[in-house]
């Protein structure tokens, strides 16, 4: 199945910033998600074009048919698994909050009382902020990119952040003027989608080529080009 990928064109929609997972370098699409198709695609013999359009307008490509599949350090959920087909997973993550580096007076989510959050618009990280907003008596502000949610952040038009701990981490160790001060909820693994029932072929290819790049040590040079001693 996985050979009749060969000689195709993709079009696979990702994220507009997600560093580590895609970020704009010198005007080019880089990151552990992109890496990772590059890779897969030359092993498999296909070819791809990114778009790099948000998280949720990504999700709104591929439900639409605009795009082939999405790759955007985006979560194997079962909800999500009623209309997409995910391959196999590739990278560990989960949810946590960050508030402004500056910021002494939140120190766990109950200091969120009365107060407004923000987290990106369709993501793992609003689900959970929604579910336990009622209980800490917060408000979440939805926005579609997560530049616009780390701003607001640090301009105080929000108390807080709820975004993937691996992303968060990355933009903190680049001094990103954020902290955490939660743990870590962990809530799965990362994959890449196609429309549910469509594109086997190229599920089938993708899931062969991260195959082979884990087995020959390809993935984890890959991580360890991105991630560092973090890896
Ligand atoms: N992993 C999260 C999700 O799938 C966030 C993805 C993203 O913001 N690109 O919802």
């Amino acid at each position: 199945l996985a050979k009749k990928a060969k000689g195709k064109t993709y079009t696979i929609a990702t994220d507009t910033t997600f560093a580590p997972f895609e970020f704009r370098e010198n005007g080019k699409m880089v990151g552990i998600d992109m890496d990772l198709v590059d890779r897969i695609a030359a092993s498999q013999g296909f070819k791809v074009t990114i778009q790099s359009l948000g998280f949720n307008a990504a999700l709104q490509a591929l439900s639409s048919n605009q795009a082939d599949a999405v790759i955007a350090g985006m979560s194997i959920t079962d909800e999500r698994k009623q209309v997409y087909d995910f391959s196999d997973p590739y990278f560990q993550s989960g949810v946590q909050m960050a508030i402004a580096k500056s910021d002494d007076a939140v120190k766990g989510y109950a200091d969120l009382k009365g107060k407004t959050v923000t987290a990106k618009t369709g993501s793992e990280g609003e689900a959970y902020a929604k579910s336990i907003a009622k209980k800490y008596g917060f408000t979440v502000k939805s926005v579609d990119q997560s530049a616009t949610m780390y701003e607001m952040v640090k301009a105080g038009n929000a108390a807080a952040v709820f975004d993937d701990y691996p992303v968060l981490a990355y933009g903190i160790s680049q001094n990103n003027g954020l902290k955490t001060v939660t743990p870590k909820v962990p809530r799965g693994y990362y994959g890449f989608a196609v429309n549910k029932g469509q594109s086997a072929e190229l599920l089938a290819a993708f899931n062969v080529g991260l195959k082979e790049l884990k087995d020959s040590g390809e993935y984890d040079k890959i991580l360890a080009k991105y991630l560092g001693a973090n890896a």
